[in-house]
């Protein structure tokens, strides 16, 4: 017989748990803080259909299945507390799998929708893979070429992309809503 049964007599009937780490070890354990504090915080678990990270808010047991909460709503709590009736946890940087609490605000579910439609342009240069450029990285591109002192080669080399990246720039196949105002 195990010392744990001698002890504790009930013991064969306590459910054990697999996880019973506090909920902030839990969360923060399965993040990727590898881009620094300004940068994004990753989720590194399972992630629900839109793409928010899940975590259980109780340990799982055997037996008794916790309930799930999003894992940016969990950072946004064990850092500021809880979050009022009727408030969204927002994210600044459109990640859904972003935890990082500078990257989150609380705003209205009215608030989150217009600023999701007032990123929707910029969102999709910044996020259709392209990782090594950004729409202020693109207007430079675009001025820079604009001024004629660089070619599409020279420019590729300077940022590390493929000169046909630049190229579709210029010809406006990609980053078109980059508005360089020249
Ligand atoms: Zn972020």
């Amino acid at each position: 017989m195990q010392r744990d049964a001698i002890d504790q007599p009930n013991s064969n009937r306590i459910v054990l748990r697999r996880d019973a780490k506090p909920l902030s070890t839990r969360l923060w354990s399965r993040v990727d803080m590898s881009e620094g504090s300004n940068g994004c915080w990753l989720w590194q678990g399972s992630v629900n259909i839109n793409g928010y990270g899940q975590i259980r808010l109780e340990p799982v047991g055997n037996a008794i299945r916790g309930a799930k909460s999003t894992t940016h709503r969990v950072a946004w709590v064990l850092k500021h507390g809880p979050i009022p009736d009727g408030m969204n946890v927002c994210h600044r940087c459109d990640n859904p799998r972003c935890v990082n609490p500078a990257h989150l605000w609380l705003g209205t579910h009215a608030e989150n929708l217009a600023d999701m439609k007032s990123k929707g342009r910029a969102a999709r240069g910044d996020r259709s893979g392209t990782a090594k450029l950004n729409s202020k990285k693109v207007l430079i591109i675009k001025r820079l070429l604009f001024l004629g002192h660089c070619n599409a080669v020279e420019l590729s080399e300077l940022l590390g992309v493929s000169a046909t990246t630049i190229d579709s720039i210029r010809n406006q196949k990609s980053w078109r809503h980059i508005d360089a105002r020249l």
